[in-house]
């Protein structure tokens, strides 16, 4: 339970209520691209990997999917041109990272019925030779474990408090190790999760928990064939601009050659979403790779949206959905994304 709403909550509900929404909804408030992004689909009471992948339950996003299915042109990474030349006026994308399995059996099948494409963003590694990713294993050791405070070497942070009084879900422990995680350098990553594994007492997450994590090949190709879109996210989803660049052309490269090889060079996409998405995550020869490995578009994760005319083909922005984001906030990010997007 949230106590307390901030000033943004608050106004977006009072759009909402007031009916604007609907009303400005129809005239449309803004021109350009909306592209809204999420990872998981389903309830995360009770998991034991990271909360902060749920984007919605299954039910919210029926909810939301029919919301911009009545009022919005819903678009695949084959109509950005045309909405960027200002051809068509306003447009939503929406978007999947990573390749979670509950996109397949959760997301797909409300997608589908209402007619409304998706993009989804691919690991291919994930689905490759299914692993449990680094957040995921890290929030397994701080939900499995019965200590409470784990103590890392001081290059990793030293002590990290965990209550299971005040914060029974750890959404604090969880948040706290994880941000520490993205600070390490990239050579000191898997030393990090295996300090962690070693300070909770739990050891490493068992690989069996992988087994049903992701989709499979022949799940990707049955929603490429039923109208949705598929995009690259690395092979192995490290920080691309913390990598070597011989390192950042190989993610791309592998990433680019297992979507050919399983998807066919004929249904190539053109798209990509950065892992992590943030304005570091990415530099000049992270945009170099992509152009010499055909990804056309590339997508951040840092909010916003995109206007018509100027853009930056390897930076258009996207919006996070997440499962706090009631429906009343959700149609005001769609109806005033200048404010709420
Ligand atoms: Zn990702």
């Amino acid at each position: 339970m949230r106590v307390g709403l901030s000033k943004r909550e608050l106004l977006s509900r009072a759009l909402d209520h007031s009916g604007l929404n609907r009303l400005l909804s129809r005239s449309g408030s803004w021109r350009g691209l909306l592209v809204l992004n999420y990872h998981r689909i389903g309830s995360s009471v009770g998991e034991l990997f990271d909360h902060a992948l749920w984007s919605a339950t299954a039910r919210d996003f029926s909810r939301q999917v029919r919301w911009l299915a009545s009022r919005f042109q819903l678009i695949g990474p084959d109509q950005i041109e045309t909405v960027l030349s200002g051809e068509i006026r306003q447009a939503v994308m929406l978007s999947f990272d990573d390749g979670y399995r509950d996109n397949y059996t959760a997301a797909f099948p409300i997608l589908r019925d209402a007619g409304v494409p998706a993009t989804f963003f691919i690991s291919t590694g994930f689905i490759d030779s299914p692993s449990v990713p680094w957040w995921d294993e890290i929030c397994w050791m701080i939900r499995s474990t019965r200590r409470t405070e784990l103590l890392l070497p001081d290059e990793f942070g030293g002590v990290f408090q965990i209550d299971p009084v005040a914060d029974p879900d750890c959404t604090v422990a969880t948040r706290t190790v994880l941000r520490r995680y993205k600070s390490v350098p990239g050579h000191r990553a898997g030393a990090f999760v295996q300090a962690v594994a070693h300070a909770a007492g739990t050891g490493r997450c068992p690989a069996s928990a992988a087994s049903e994590l992701w989709m499979t090949w022949d799940m990707i190709r049955e929603m490429r064939d039923s109208g949705m879109f598929i995009g690259g996210h690395t092979h192995s989803h490290p920080v691309l601009a913390r990598l070597a660049p011989e390192e950042q052309d190989r993610e791309i490269e592998l990433c680019r050659s297992r979507l050919d090889a399983e998807l066919g060079t004929e249904a190539a996409t053109d798209a990509f979403s950065y892992p992590v998405g943030g304005p570091t995550a990415f530099d000049e020869v992270t945009r170099a790779c992509l152009q010499r490995h055909g990804f056309r578009w590339a997508f951040s994760y840092y909010g916003g949206w995109q206007r018509p005319g100027r853009h930056d083909p390897h930076d258009l922005p996207r919006t996070a959905i997440e499962q706090e984001v009631d429906l009343p906030q959700f149609r005001s990010m769609t109806v005033f994304p200048q404010m709420f997007a």
